[in-house]
């Protein structure tokens, strides 16, 4: 590692030491940058690496509301505007009780790579809250109620709306930010402008979404899994895949991975993983996403009603299949570790298509990389999400609405534009079929030159 990477990275440890997942994100990215940063020494001179580490702005806020009962509440909000070199900030809401700022900065730092693949104009940012929708503050096992989360969501716009705007900075959904949220969210904020602007994507169909914005991520994810086999003649085609998590990127990685001929092995929730050796039917998923999205229960329930799948309480997707061809991480960060590659390698795996956000643990992604597996980083593979976003903001500035197919023939598009980015500046920097250093590399290429171009800001 260059001594440049080497004292940027010691200091963002020193300087972020409550925040393990920011440092793993910015670890992550550095040390492959070695080789672009040694061939264009204009980016250290104008200290890019120091200025890309470091929020243009973090707002964090009191979210006061009051419960079903009556009980005032508070939670505390946050939006991290990381970069806007290349565009307005761009990126989710999350509501988890495990949202604090290093969560935050995380993924914020991965918008901005993510973001600049896309080709679009846009900058990186996330936000949320630690407000958690699956737990009722007040009847333990129970949710909150729609009353209580449109509450949340109006109080929570209510600070937010001062620091967003169409051409400012424009937030979507994250984990259990969905279109109930958006729409709540939505609202509030036109209230409070008095105006009808794209300030947020994911909408519904009928206020401005986008045709296509609820499947994209994991459609995208499974497009990009197609452009890597392509790469060696292959398709998806009767490939054994397992898929962790059920919400909106696993069910319509799965939705797709379906279509195209592969068979999905598992889904997982919080309450553990669902395997079926004959593969998940149609519809099984169908089932899983009116239980998942309207009913708001768990897998455990579903395994009960279904006998052709075995449940395994609490454990995750990895360990559960003898022979696997692909993965697809689609949960929530660094839920696949050393042991579980291990395991997936020893099993069969030649391919990794991460939809989440950072779900490999380093020393995952290392082996990985090692056994020259396709391996594609969420921030590559998970993109279609945000290019459908940008989409979705072009049809609301030019105030028309696209097609079903013509919005998935952009996103096609994108995805194989991201992955042959990738797969070139891995092979220009000398490590072909790297798409890590790959994906790293391209994105931060377009946001450096930018930063350089717009001199010391
Ligand atoms: P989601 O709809 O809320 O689904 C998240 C899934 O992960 C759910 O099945 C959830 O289980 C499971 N999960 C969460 N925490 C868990 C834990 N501690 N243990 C076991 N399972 C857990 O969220 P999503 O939108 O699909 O996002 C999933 C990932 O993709 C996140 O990393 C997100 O940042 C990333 N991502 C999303 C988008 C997007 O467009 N939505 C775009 C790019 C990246 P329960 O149902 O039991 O909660």
């Amino acid at each position: 590692m260059s001594k440049y990477v080497d004292s940027v990275l010691a200091d963002v440890k020193a300087k972020n030491q409550n925040e393990p997942e920011f440092i793993q994100a910015v670890d992550e990215v550095l040390t492959t940058l070695d080789p672009v940063l040694k061939a264009n020494k204009q980016y250290e001179q104008n200290a890019i690496l120091e200025r890309m580490v470091e929020p243009e702005r973090v707002v964090i806020f009191r979210v006061p509301w009051v419960d079903d009962k009556g009980v005032v509440r508070v939670n505390r909000g946050y939006r991290v505007q990381m970069n806007s070199a290349i565009g307005p900030y761009k990126g989710g809401l999350r509501f988890d009780p495990t949202v604090n700022l290093g969560v935050l900065k995380f993924l914020a730092f991965e918008q901005v790579f993510k973001n600049s693949l896309t080709t679009l104009p846009m900058g990186g940012g996330k936000g949320g809250s630690d407000f958690n929708p699956k737990q009722s503050p007040h009847t333990p096992g129970k949710r909150c109620s729609d009353a209580e989360v449109m509450r949340f969501c109006q109080s929570f716009m209510t600070e937010l709306f001062r620091h967003i705007g169409p051409d400012t900075d424009v937030p979507a959904g994250d984990m259990n930010v969905g279109g109930r949220e958006i729409g709540y969210l939505f609202g509030q904020y036109k209230r409070l402008a008095n105006e009808w602007t794209g300030v947020l994507t994911g909408k519904g169909l009928s206020f401005g979404g986008s045709l296509i914005r609820p499947e994209a991520t994991g459609y995208g994810d499974v497009y990009f899994a197609e452009n890597m086999l392509a790469m060696r003649g292959e398709t998806l085609e009767g490939k054994r895949c397992v898929i962790s998590g059920s919400g909106n990127v696993a069910s319509f990685a799965a939705e797709k991975l379906m279509q195209l001929g592969a068979k999905v092995l598992t889904l997982s929730d919080r309450s553990g993983a669902i395997y079926a050796e004959g593969g998940i039917t149609e519809k099984m998923l169908k089932d899983i996403m009116v239980l998942k999205n309207v009913k708001r229960g768990e897998l455990a329930e579903f395994a009960k009603k279904t006998k052709a799948v075995k449940f395994f309480a609490g454990k995750n997707s990895w360990q559960l299949a003898d022979k696997v061809d692909a993965a697809f991480p689609c949960a929530r960060q660094n839920e696949l570790n050393g042991k579980d590659a291990e395991f997936l390698l020893k099993h069969g795996c030649k391919l990794v298509g991460e939809g989440a956000n950072m779900p490999s643990t380093p020393d995952a992604i290392a082996a990985f990389v090692k056994a020259k597996i396709m391996y594609s980083p969420g921030k590559a593979s998970n993109a279609g999400g945000v290019a459908t976003s940008g989409l979705e903001m072009s049809q609301n500035s030019e105030r028309l609405s696209w097609t079903r197919e013509e919005v998935d023939a952009k996103l096609k598009g994108i995805m194989k534009a991201i992955h042959d980015n990738a797969w070139e500046a891995a092979a220009k920097y000398g490590d072909k079929g790297n798409y890590v250093m790959g994906a790293n590399i391209a994105g931060f290429v377009k946001v450096a030159d930018a930063m350089v171009a717009q001199g010391v800001c």
